[in-house]
């Protein structure tokens, strides 16, 4: 692995640490000045590696404050990819890399078998021992993936199309999200194009150390982007972890890749939808009978790219929903980091100021784009969380979202 981000611009002003949720609630992590630039030095001399540096959840929040552009999520996950090629990854962190490969290969099985199988308590108890903390909220499998959802959805024939990215959590476990941004879209004039080809971002992967497994996940879902951008069709999703990845992620560790293919632009599905509305293409008739109070929580990767809250947004322009800005910080579970036995307790405390403001604010729903964020608020706060096309959804068919 060649690529290495230049430490030098770091300036040791310590924005980073204030702003670094895990560092904040935990002295086993040494904060982000520390184990990004400074350490990156020692590493560039070849100096033993600190072992927090597997703490760093990569929720990107270093980066969104660095006054000066020290894109210190980066230089953690290059030192962690290395780190792991030189002593090896556990089969934990293979099992939570690779989820979307699982689900391939537990295909055959009837989800609720596998629900049954992964969930219950023994299997539970075995997983504890295996490094997945038994209190940690697991989702369940869908019984079918969004995509074999997606090929029965009759959809009418529009001139205008979209590509849609779902990213592993809706097509595994949340396919009910990606049918109703089908839905969405349909209503505004678009047909939606549902790949066979794309797969998993590459997130998890890049998070664990699976440096080899990303790059192949990137190579393919490049290519294919690559196939309907030629065409001038919008590749959209409605996950933010997946957008960013894209965005940041893959062109500086595989910049050969986006050479080879050009940028993999994901563009965000609730701000093309607000430009719907804008243009006149979308229509929000809030037809649900009685008032909706949501609490909203804008998920780190969506606050990193710098585009505003645009599902927030989309929310509150329909005439019966107030939707409100929790404004609480990181949850804590950041993909599969929360889930982790010795990392449990650490996502808890992370998350448990937005906890407390989901709880007392007295809303009907929590709402927020990315489907492990929803997880842990719900297992958090006790509050449901829906994501915003779904609500939107809802409140457009005259119905309370469920
Ligand atoms: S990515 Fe998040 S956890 Fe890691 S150093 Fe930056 S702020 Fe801290
Ligand atoms: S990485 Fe950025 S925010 Fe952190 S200490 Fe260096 S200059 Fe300051």
């Amino acid at each position: 692995m060649s690529v290495r981000v230049s430490p030098d611009k770091c300036i040791a002003c310590t924005t980073c640490v204030v702003h670094c949720p895990v560092a904040r609630v935990t002295p086993k992590f040494l904060g982000p000045r520390m184990i990004g630039p400074a350490y990156e030095r020692f590493r560039l001399l070849g100096l033993a590696e600190d072992e927090s540096l597997t703490y760093c959840a990569n929720c990107k929040n270093c980066d969104i404050t660095c006054p000066q552009g020290v894109p210190v999520s980066s230089i953690n996950m290059l030192a962690r990819a290395e780190h792991c090629k030189k002593h090896g990854t556990s089969m934990r962190d293979w099992v939570l890399a690779h989820g979307e490969l699982q689900a391939k290969l537990l295909q055959l099985i009837p989800a609720a078998l596998k629900n049954f199988g992964m969930l219950n308590p023994v299997t539970r108890k075995v997983l504890d021992m295996f490094g997945i903390d038994k209190r940690a909220p697991l989702p369940a499998f869908a019984p079918k993936t969004f995509r074999q959802m997606a090929r029965k959805v009759e959809q009418p024939s529009l001139p205008r199309k979209v590509v849609f990215f779902p990213g592993c959590f809706v097509d595994v476990y949340d396919p009910q999200t990606g049918l109703d941004m089908i839905w969405a879209f349909n209503r505004a004039g678009y047909e939606v194009i549902t790949p066979e080809k794309f797969g998993c971002c590459g997130l998890p992967m890049i998070a664990n150390g699976f440096w080899q497994d990303s790059r192949r996940q990137a190579k393919r879902n490049l290519a294919e982007i690559a196939r309907w951008r030629d065409q001038g069709i919008p590749v959209v999703t409605g996950c933010p972890s997946c957008a960013l990845t894209f965005r940041q992620d893959l062109p500086e560790f595989f910049p050969d890749l986006v050479e080879k293919h050009g940028a993999g632009v994901l563009e965000d599905a609730q701000d093309f939808l607000l430009d719907c509305v804008d243009r006149g293409e979308l229509e929000l008739e809030d037809k649900a009978p009685g008032d909706l109070s949501l609490i909203y929580h804008a998920p780190c990767h969506l606050r990193a790219q710098g585009n505003g809250l645009p599902g927030l947004k989309l929310l509150q322009r329909l005439k019966g929903v107030s939707a409100r800005n929790a404004d609480a910080g990181c949850c804590g579970i950041s993909g599969s980091y929360g889930f982790k036995k010795e990392k449990y307790d650490i996502a808890q405390e992370v998350g448990s100021e937005l906890f407390h403001v989901v709880r007392e604010s007295g809303a009907d729903f929590a709402t927020s784009e990315c489907g492990t964020c929803r997880v842990q608020i719900q297992h958090g706060s006790g509050k449901k969380a829906l994501h915003p096309v779904s609500i939107l959804r809802a409140r457009l068919e005259g119905r309370r979202p469920a």
